[in-house]
């Protein structure tokens, strides 16, 4: 067992509510009354920037390596890395903002508190797994309204490089009315709402390729099948920022797949302007028609599993 995967199954074991999001989770402060949104933050990625295990607690304060909290835990302990004593010495004020989520925290503040939790495994949502969704870092949130009436939601922190710039909520099912998702206050979905970024990351560095796609779904139909994806949250929402955050992974490929609709024509020329000279840019357009020519309006996740395929193999056979 990896140090990693000894730290994950550890905090498995711990109760409460967890959160999850980029490099780490969040869980109950054992070293103050930490009794309802879980305030310490446990790096839990060798990948971090940080040593794995490093925690913070918003509410006390309280920092330190992973076999302090092992011990006021009763957890197993881990062998330290030698090398993480050489990494620079750690200053947890910069931590607190951009590697544990002060985003989240103030996010959440916005949103009126609502009570937050990890995804329950053994909910799917919208045809996508519960462990899936977990993994994608979704959280459920209990939003308390205002007429005593309250609703459970969906939540995914959109998490780049780290930090945590923005969040979106989506209800349980598709509404009947209104829009499918609600973006959190502020500016920073033009800018730099990539959802999936950081999650997707390290499949795009290996495959030197990333697909950009509209919706939230969308990405997490071509994830699901190997494709790492970022939803840009919306049809008109790009730009050049954006084409400069993609850009800093410094892959071969970038791979625009729009809904084969209007919107998606209108998506890859603002995609096309932000990042000429930027990104190298390919487009994939999904098929307009079906076999009989009837028109059908699909998008990523809504297209059969044998256009997702062909998409697959289009990207592992570029370099041939
Ligand atoms: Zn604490």
């Amino acid at each position: 067992m990896s140090n990693e995967e000894i730290v994950n199954a550890e905090l498995d074991k711990v109760p409460g509510y967890q959160i999850y999001f980029g490099y780490n989770r969040k869980i109950l402060c054992p070293f103050h009354s930490d009794r309802a949104t879980p305030s310490l933050s446990v790096c839990v990625s060798s990948q971090a920037p940080v040593p794995l295990g490093v925690f913070y607690c918003f509410g006390c304060g309280i920092t330190g390596g992973w076999n302090k909290l092992a011990k006021s835990l009763s957890l197993r302990e881990i062998q330290v890395d030698p090398n993480d004593g050489k990494r620079p010495s750690l200053d947890f004020k910069k931590l607190e903002k951009n590697l544990f989520g002060k985003g989240l925290e103030a996010i959440l503040e916005e949103m009126g508190s609502p009570l937050v939790k990890s995804w329950p495994e053994e909910v799917s949502w919208r045809g996508f797994s519960g462990s899936f969704i977990k993994k994608m870092g979704g959280l459920t949130l209990l939003e308390r309204s205002r007429t005593d009436d309250s609703t459970l939601k969906v939540f995914f922190p959109v998490c780049v490089n780290g930090t945590v710039v923005g969040g979106i909520r989506a209800a349980f099912e598709k509404p009947q009315m209104g829009p499918s998702y609600i973006n959190t206050k502020g500016d920073w979905s033009k800018k730099a709402g990539l959802l999936f970024f950081d999650q997707s990351k390290k499949l795009a560095l290996s495959q030197s390729a990333l697909a950009i796609v509209e919706g939230p779904r969308d990405a997490l139909r071509l994830i699901e099948n190997g494709i790492p994806a970022v939803s840009v949250l919306g049809s008109t929402s790009f730009s050049k920022e954006k084409a400069k955050r993609l850009a800093t992974l410094n892959l071969d490929t970038y791979y625009l797949i729009p809904d084969n609709d209007e919107a998606g024509e209108k998506m890859k020329d603002l995609v096309r302007s932000c990042a000429e000279l930027i990104l190298n840019l390919r487009v994939l357009n999904l098929p307009k028609a079906d076999k009989n020519g009837d028109l059908i309006k699909i998008d990523p996740n809504s297209c059969s599993q044998h256009i997702l395929d062909k998409i697959k193999k289009t990207i592992g056979d570029r370099k041939c």
